[in-house]
């Protein structure tokens, strides 16, 4: 199996604490996750790490928009122009617009970051070159199966699945599972997409809400309750020439097995309803009962894979997974199934 990582994630490596449940905690999507994963592939055999090419900016078009490209590219640097902050400071949204209310589209970074932003998350010095190097795993890593390859795995990180076309949050700016997907529909392909992290996939919903090419379909824990909490609702079906071509399939919070089965079930026949002709899939593993959404545990994983392995050209997008020692047991247990 071909696997994607590029050295240059680590240059997004957040370490300002987040206030969350009244405490400060220090941030969970640090770059020591894709050094986890990377060593936990060595029990597996027949794996090739390689570092991608670059991304082509007209790739990261196909989902985002180009002001937002723009943005993300020069934020940090204007910020600290703006501020006086310092290199290593972390540049983070404090206000937002009030709905309703007539103004106009803003022009300092601070009221741009409440704009492109939709919650705490910071931009870094390195946020721009690292996002870019999980954006590029994951178009190489389409490019595998699109010319062939059964399957491929990109360990993305900075994550993708809640960036939408033009906002950041949930840890994620570049969409990297929507641009693999993207780039495979650009060559005239049907692709299917099943997030299986445990928050639902609001920023690759938002990506394919209006297409019809690709299916977007998204397990995870009931959005009332749980991040992103604004959707993720199974009355979310796609609009237009994309009705019908999105579904959601929010679990009870503690959900193990028994529950996510049947569920993972469902979505790996509406891929094949769909008539997908690749799928990519969203691997979050924050389902494992340590991150305290759902409640996976070690032995479900390889059940996981084995049920995510259609028989399509598959290409595999890393998404979350953060509690001690989960990435290490859940991503190899996936991962073993396609080997
Ligand atoms: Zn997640």
């Amino acid at each position: 199996m071909l696997v994607y990582s590029h050295p240059d994630h680590r240059l997004h490596n957040p370490s300002e604490p987040h206030r969350f449940g009244g405490v400060l905690l220090p941030p969970a999507e640090t770059a020591a996750r894709a050094d986890r994963i990377l060593s936990a592939l060595a029990s597996l055999e027949a794996v090739d790490v390689v570092c991608p090419p670059p991304v082509d900016e007209q790739d990261l078009l196909l989902v985002h928009e180009p002001e937002y490209l723009e943005f993300l590219r020069t934020a940090h640097d204007r910020w600290r122009a703006a501020t006086g902050a310092p290199a290593d400071g972390e540049a983070v949204a404090y206000i937002r617009p009030i709905p309703g209310l007539p103004g106009r589209p803003p022009t300092h970074v601070d009221a741009q970051l409440g704009i492109y932003s939709s919650d705490v998350d910071p931009i870094l010095e390195g946020t721009w070159p690292a996002a870019l190097s999980a954006a590029a795993s994951a178009v190489a890593a389409a490019g595998v199966v699109h010319d062939g390859g059964r399957v491929a795995y990109a360990i993305c990180r900075p994550p993708g699945h809640h960036a939408a076309p033009a906002t950041f949050g949930g840890y994620c700016y570049l969409n990297n599972t929507a641009l693999s997907a993207a780039w495979l529909a650009s060559r005239g392909a049907r692709v299917a997409i099943v997030d299986v992290d445990t928050h639902h996939g609001n920023g690759t919903q938002a990506v394919f809400w209006s297409r019809g090419d690709v299916l977007t379909i998204s397990i995870h824990g009931d959005p009332e309750v749980h991040f992103p909490f604004f959707s993720g609702f199974p009355e979310e079906r796609g609009d237009g020439a994309g009705s019908g071509a999105n579904l959601n399939l929010p679990l009870p919070t503690g959900s193990g097995w028994p529950a996510y089965r049947p569920a993972l079930e469902e979505a790996v026949e509406t891929v094949g309803s769909f008539g997908a002709e690749f799928l990519v899939v969203a691997l979050g593993v924050d389902t494992h009962v340590t991150d305290g959404v759902l409640a996976l545990t070690d032995q479900d994983y390889p059940l996981l894979g084995e049920t995510l392995r259609t028989g399509l050209p598959t290409v595999i997008i890393q998404e979350g997974g953060y509690g001690p020692g989960v990435l290490e047991a859940a991503v190899p247990a996936v991962l073993a199934a396609f080997v």
